[in-house]
């Protein structure tokens, strides 16, 4: 399918397949053929020409807003964008969020913000085949962006984790400053994970030149085999689909690729989907729920943050999908009293309830490679 216009729809009172009843009431974004399909009134699901038509409806919207096609401006600048202080960083970043919060149709037109499940309804209205969890895998993921983010994860974090049970992975810039190997000792000696997050956070690999971008995904994963690691995060979700396939020799899993981006790294990028897909020989875990610096770019206070989260969570659940959320332990996102808070109350409410259960995502892949086994 090439790249076609993409309509709204809310589905209901189109006789919905049992696989699809989840979405009953949900607005979806739909390839404009297949919405004129239903627009028509009776869909007849089980007609072959129509379910073939769907399935691939299904893979065009998980795929087409997937990957960046050219830089961001992060890639662009003539220096590393990092070294423009951490602080003045995000108040830029809070800056262009306020302006830009009332232009949600703009930068969130596809995929929706904050989720937005459309690859997923139209799966199931196609009857791709599924296997639902049985209760819904919660990941807790952070990226270790900084000596700071590593300290505060262990001394912050771990403890809120720990509390109800629950491991988290923790994705560290491999060459970018000096990682403190008493603590990542610590991160594994506690049973939790680490991945690694990129070469050195400046946003470069994915559009580097071929010799260049192995290079610097060979050193990271060089780092990462000191943690007998499995899993990449890319930094800031900069990504390619070159450099994700490219991944696959060195992960098991990638978790570059969320939901719904909303404004970071670029407008409208995203897969539309919550669940885990095979890339080659390696899984793509999607970052299903919205970020913490996404939600405080655009001004949203600790309670409208959790209150989001809390129903993103319920959505997804009912999906079938992966709840995979992404927290900064950096004092300016998520290492500081009111966010810990919500980040506690979360968690508090996740594990008080029997449908999800917590798991790293190495112990997600290792799943899912026993079930298509
Ligand atoms: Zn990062």
């Amino acid at each position: 399918m090439s790249e076609t216009s993409l309509i709204k729809v809310r589905l209901g009172g189109q006789d919905l397949p049992a696989t699809a009843s989840w979405a009953e009431g949900l607005d979806i974004m739909l390839p404009a053929q297949m919405a004129a399909l239903i627009g028509n009134g009776t869909v007849d699901w089980h007609d072959s020409a129509v379910r073939s038509q769907t399935q691939a409806s299904a893979v065009y919207l998980r795929e087409r807003n997937a990957y960046l096609s050219r830089p961001p401006t992060s890639a662009r600048l003539p220096v590393n964008y990092r070294s423009i202080p951490g602080p003045l960083r995000r108040a830029i970043g809070r800056g262009i969020g306020r302006l830009q919060r009332y232009r949600q149709s703009q930068w969130a037109s596809f995929p929706g913000w904050p989720v937005d499940l459309s690859a997923d309804a139209v799966a199931d209205l196609g009857d791709v085949p599924f296997q639902r969890p049985a209760r819904t895998p919660v990941l807790l993921t952070h990226d270790i962006d900084s000596a700071e983010g590593l300290a505060n994860l262990v001394k912050w974090f771990f403890p809120i984790e720990e509390g109800h049970g629950a491991r988290s992975a923790n994705y560290i810039v491999p060459c970018a400053w000096s990682i403190d190997r008493g603590l990542t000792s610590e991160i594994c000696k506690r049973g939790h994970e680490i991945g690694i997050h990129g070469y050195d956070h400046s946003n470069r690999t994915p559009f580097a030149p071929a010799a260049e971008r192995h290079a610097r995904l060979a050193a990271g994963a060089q780092v990462g085999a000191e943690f007998k690691t499995a899993g990449y995060r890319a930094p800031s979700l900069v990504r390619t689909k070159v450099m994700i396939e490219e991944l696959a020799s060195h992960y098991r899993y990638d978790s570059s690729i969320p939901t719904s981006g909303g404004l970071f790294p670029v407008p409208n990028n995203g897969c539309a989907s919550a669940r885990p897909w095979k890339i080659g020989t390696m899984w793509e875990l999607p970052l299903s729920m919205p970020r913490d610096g996404s939600l405080q770019f655009l001004g949203y206070s600790p309670t409208r943050i959790l209150s989001t989260w809390i129903k993103a969570a319920y959505l997804i659940a009912s999906s079938g999908g992966i709840v995979c959320l992404l927290t900064h332990c950096e004092r300016g996102f998520s290492g500081n009293p009111p966010m810990l808070k919500i980040y506690r109350d979360f968690i508090e409410i996740i594990a008080a309830d029997s449908r999800f259960e917590f798991l790293r995502p190495i112990d997600l892949v290792e799943h899912l490679d026993r079930q298509s086994a």
